[in-house]
């Protein structure tokens, strides 16, 4: 299963992002995450996407299609995965289509998790973070609280509430996905690969409502890693 799952931040991509990984044993590739890392290891990279990242705003395309051209042209590229923020623009979106043309890993679905701008802020208030740069699940207070309050319980660092997690942040985050969705899906919906699930339900219902679109699209493909496909769809 090829998968890329487009919501704006606070919809609750990351953890649906974890449980398509383990359910269809994919790979999560997670920009934001890679972005992040860069930064903690003060990479050259890192060291020029760090600002932007703490003010809410994009990477520029060319930055974040590199990123992730120099992962699939990889030996080690993932054959089965899911996007978790990325493409996040129509010119991302383009440079992704012609990468995985030249890698002969088609697309299966892109599911559009939807929100309103009212629910995503609160839901964010609530978030923090794993400090580790190696970890960096994240928890949030009010929907998924962790065992022992400001402890990860992944792997016992501190939980911190990410810069570009603050309100001000989230604001001009959500400005810029309105600002540059609309063509990436408009793209993706003449390729009929979109599938929209409500992202304001419980995190199991959206994921059983991910799993039926997949199901529609792909009978039998919601059963899983186990039996799809020989282990990979
Ligand atoms: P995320 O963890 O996906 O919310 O991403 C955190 C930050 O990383 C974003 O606010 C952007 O600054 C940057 N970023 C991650 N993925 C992308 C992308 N596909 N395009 C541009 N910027 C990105």
């Amino acid at each position: 299963m090829r998968l890329v799952l487009v919501g704006p931040p606070g919809s609750g991509k990351g953890t649906q992002a974890e449980r398509l990984v383990r359910h269809f044993d994919l790979t999560q590739v997670g920009t934001g995450a890679m972005f992040r890392d860069a930064m903690a290891r003060g990479t050259k990279m890192g060291l020029e996407v760090s600002p932007l990242m703490k003010q809410g705003l994009l990477v520029p395309d060319p930055i974040v299609n590199d990123v992730v051209a120099e992962l699939f042209r990889s030996k080690s590229r993932p054959e089965c995965f899911v996007m978790d923020g990325y493409p996040r623009t129509y010119a991302q979106a383009v440079a992704f289509d012609a990468l995985l043309k030249l890698e002969y890993l088609p697309l299966d679905a892109v599911i559009n998790l939807t929100i309103s701008d009212d629910d995503v802020v609160k839901r964010i208030g609530g978030r923090m973070c794993c400090a580790s740069p190696a970890c960096g699940v994240c928890f949030n207070v009010y929907h998924r609280p962790p065992e022992v309050p400001g402890v990860c319980d992944a792997c016992g660092e501190p939980l911190v509430i990410r810069e570009d997690d603050k309100e001000e942040t989230i604001r001009r985050r959500l400005g810029e996905f309105h600002k540059n969705t609309d063509a990436l899906l408009e793209h993706y919906r003449r390729q009929h690969l979109v599938d929209d699930v409500s992202a304001t339900d419980p995190a199991d219902v959206i994921f059983r409502n991910i799993l039926k679109a997949l199901e529609r699209r792909h009978p039998g493909a919601a059963a899983g890693a186990a039996t799809a496909n020989g282990g990979k769809r």
